[in-house]
């Protein structure tokens, strides 16, 4: 749906053909982060993380009703990676991408700190650090809607007349295009 909307923005001709509902597929049943994707510095993917940190600060700006900031807590403790390493990998992920809009990393003591109180006292530092979570399935939606108003059409295959029956015009594209069981968001190319 993303690509569609993206596609619709550029005053492309699109048109995204959903076999079931939208938002039925995994973008429904993600873990709802919406994050720039840490982990892909230990890759040295900086310029993926650079993008996705970019993208973050996109939706958080235009969807805050659907997203909201996240603070996550890393306890540290001796089987991770040396905590100074752990610091400029948090370092680099406030830093390489947009951060306008949520707080940066913080260093903190868990004997000291609120986010300590249920951890055993081994452990003794951590770190917190910001990312977001979203209402995947909303935002999925929103994209749609926002890409019509844009001039993209959107087939939704499964979409039954009042009878219980597929209607005509989804029978007619259902019998075009599900056959493939291939994934949306194709140019326009409605039969
Ligand atoms: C367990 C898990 C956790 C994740 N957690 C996160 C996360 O926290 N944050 C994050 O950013 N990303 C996360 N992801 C990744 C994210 O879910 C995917 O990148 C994203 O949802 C992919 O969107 P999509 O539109 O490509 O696929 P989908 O959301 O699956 O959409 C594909 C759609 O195509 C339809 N379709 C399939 N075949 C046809 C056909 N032949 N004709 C017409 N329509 C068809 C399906 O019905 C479906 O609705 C996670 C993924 C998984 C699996």
């Amino acid at each position: 749906m993303s690509a569609g909307w993206r596609l619709a923005e550029h005053g492309t001709p699109v048109t995204v053909l959903e076999r079931d509902d939208l938002a039925t597929g995994a973008s429904s049943a993600t873990s709802h982060m919406l994050h720039g994707g840490l982990r892909y510095l230990e890759h040295y993917e900086f310029r993926l993380v650079r993008e996705a940190l970019h993208e973050r600060e996109i939706l958080l700006a235009k969807a805050p009703h659907i997203i909201w900031p996240l603070r996550f807590v890393l306890p540290h403790h001796a089987g991770l990676r040396p905590a100074w390493l752990l610091r400029l990998g948090l370092f680099l992920y406030d830093h390489i991408g947009a951060r306008n809009r949520l707080p940066a990393t913080e260093t903190i003591r868990l004997d000291r700190h609120p986010a300590g109180v249920a951890l055993k006292p081994e452990f003794k530092h951590g770190f917190v650090y910001s990312d977001g979570w979203v209402d995947d399935a909303r935002l999925v939606v929103a994209n749609a809607f926002d890409a019509r108003a844009r001039g993209a059409r959107i087939r939704i295959l499964s979409h039954r007349s009042p009878n219980g029956r597929l209607s005509p015009r989804s029978r007619r594209i259902a019998s075009h295009r599900i056959a493939h069981r291939s994934t949306v968001a194709r140019s326009a190319t409605r039969a």
